[in-house]
């Protein structure tokens, strides 16, 4: 490997925030936190070990994510629920609040309508942040766990990977075909999942999750949502995915909305006001 002379000189150059985040509109936390005191639970949902469900959530409802049993991570989807092309873009949330997501943060949708269709209002595991390996928790780089990949890896089938048990679960939701589903399940936010960059090879890497019994991820819905959980077969995620191997654990879903009077005062997020012309002469 040859470095040109003026490489230390290249390196030392410091970085810049691509995406700065302050122009972004304000997610009105503290609004969204005292709506969420006067709710009540209206529905419950169990995700079963290495299978996944789909259940909708209507705009301005809470859905809170819930360890029960053991440590378990979930792989979770989100859709428009009038319009299945409309759904979770993990790359440019992750572009926008960082590798990581917690309380105060969006979850964004993709093109062209990249709007907060999602808001994260409660972590009980917001005080991890970032370990000593550059690991933390709930993280939108990983994509999900796939039967293709392991099959280019190990050579195996399986068919409880993340991924298929999303594609199954919006199949019989919507009652679609497995493969008309498919094209619509995509890239996660890992929910639990503690995750980093190997800092030597930049590889990505999972350790054991520090979830427990009793944390939870709590997230308001924006906009009418179906959301697709996935309760991962990697379990806590410590040794592999893509497998019968690991400890799996059930996921929890519970469903809060407020009926007072007192409504949220809160529009729906509109869809990007960008022409999309492209620059194509008119
Ligand atoms: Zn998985």
């Amino acid at each position: 490997m040859i470095s040109p002379d003026d490489a230390k000189k290249r390196k030392e150059i410091r970085p810049v925030i691509c995406y700065p985040n302050d122009t972004l509109p304000d997610p009105e936390l503290s609004q969204l936190k005292e709506h969420r005191k006067g709710s009540s639970l209206v529905n419950s949902i169990i995700t079963p070990p290495r299978q996944g469900v789909c259940f909708p959530v209507k705009s301005g409802q809470f859905f809170r994510i819930i360890s029960s049993e053991g440590p378990q991570v979930g792989d979770l989807n989100l859709w428009a629920e009038s319009n299945l092309n409309e759904s979770f873009y993990s790359g440019k949330t992750r572009a926008l609040h960082g590798s990581h997501v917690s309380t105060g943060d969006r979850l964004w949708s993709n093109f062209p309508y990249l709007r907060p269709i999602a808001t994260i209002t409660a972590d009980t595991l917001d005080w991890y942040g970032i370990d000593e390996y550059g690991g933390s928790v709930h993280d939108v780089i990983g994509t999900r766990c796939d039967p293709y990949t392991n099959k280019l890896l190990s050579g195996d089938n399986y068919d409880h990977c993340c991924h298929s048990n999303l594609t199954r679960a919006l199949a019989k939701y919507k009652n679609l075909e497995i493969s008309d589903a498919e094209q619509y399940v995509h890239d996660v936010l890992n929910v639990f999942m503690c995750t980093g960059f190997t800092k030597d090879t930049g590889q990505y890497f999972m350790k054991a999750s520090p979830v427990r019994p009793g944390d939870y991820l709590e997230i308001f819905a924006e906009i009418d949502l179906i959301a697709g959980l996935s309760a991962c077969p990697g379990g806590d995620c410590s040794s592999e995915h893509s497998s019968d191997e690991a400890s799996c654990y059930p996921l929890k879903v519970e469903i809060y909305e407020n009926f007072s009077s007192d409504k949220l005062r809160r529009e729906e997020p509109v869809c990007n006001s960008y022409s999309g012309c492209h620059g194509k002469p008119a």
